[in-house]
């Protein structure tokens, strides 16, 4: 008997990527060149369900963005089409600041079934409230759609003008309609991040790639930084996720750490699988 497993699953993994193969490969050449990082987990959409499906996870967000304008409503079928004939995918959407109609880029991929909206604060040069992408905001709120930002300054973003726990404030001041995440626990700014989960009821924190067991050598986090407790007290507001497939590590690795701390049952249902039905919205 895995008892691990038993406390992971039944599980959502609310944070992996699926891209077409070549937009995939180019993510990975950045990630490879800027981080250093090598990548094994293959890349096609089954397999990744069937090292999901394999752990224990039973639904899981794929969170598109894209780098460049007039991308976002191709990308944004692309994986609608995906999720129709998959039984775990719920396909979040993206749309670039630069785009033409950004409210109905995402209208339109909210129609074809996408739940929830991403946005990659340094890769798309848009900060997190940026009047550039308020329609897309409105668009979130009116369909009542969760919204992931990478909004943090790790692994490389330190210097970055769209990312930080300031930026961010403005946008749980500015929108307290919408559920948003910062994923990465805000990283490396796990203190201010870890205030707005506990400050505001609509701030919600991802554990991907900064609670592995690898975020030490991987990004220089480490994640016993945060103590036991604040995954206790906020369990409602911390969700884990895991960036698959582009981790250079196994995927076990990336729930090893939280399922070593001996947490209570109820905030590991909480942190594998609650939090994230309440934050995408899906029924009991
Ligand atoms: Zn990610």
């Amino acid at each position: 008997m895995d008892t691990d497993q038993d406390t992971f699953a039944p599980a959502i993994d609310p944070h992996t990527h699926l891209f077409p193969e070549g937009l995939m490969s180019a993510i990975r050449d950045v990630l490879t060149e800027e981080a250093g990082w090598e990548f094994d987990h293959p890349v096609a959409r089954s397999a990744v369900e069937e090292i999901l499906a394999e752990a224990g996870v039973e639904t899981y967000v794929a969170l598109p963005y894209v780098h460049r304008p007039e991308m976002a409503r191709d990308l944004n079928s692309w994986l609608c089409e995906q999720a129709e004939v998959s039984e775990m995918l719920i396909p979040f959407a993206t749309v670039h600041p630069e785009d033409e109609d950004v409210g109905n880029v995402v209208r339109e991929a909210f129609e074809a079934g996408a739940r929830g909206l991403k946005f990659h604060c340094p890769v798309q040069e848009v900060a997190p409230a940026d009047p550039r992408i308020e329609e897309a905001l409105a668009v979130a709120a009116e369909y009542d759609a969760p919204i992931t930002y990478h909004g943090g300054t790790a692994p490389m973003f330190e210097d970055n003008h769209y990312v930080g726990a300031e930026l961010f404030a403005e946008l749980l001041d500015s929108y307290p309609e919408l559920r948003v995440c910062c994923a990465h626990m805000g990283t490396y700014e796990t203190d201010a991040f870890v205030e707005f989960a506990r400050e505001y009821d609509n701030a919600y924190l991802d554990t991907t790639f900064a609670m592995s067991t690898q975020a030490e050598q991987t990004m220089g986090f480490d994640p016993g930084s945060i103590p036991d407790e604040t995954f206790v007290k906020l369990s409602e507001s911390i969700m884990y996720g895991s960036d698959l497939p582009n981790i250079p590590y196994p995927y076990r690795e990336e729930r090893a750490e939280l399922l070593g701390r001996d947490l209570p049952e109820e905030t590991c249902r909480d942190l594998f699988y609650r939090t994230a039905r309440e934050y995408l919205g899906l029924p009991e």
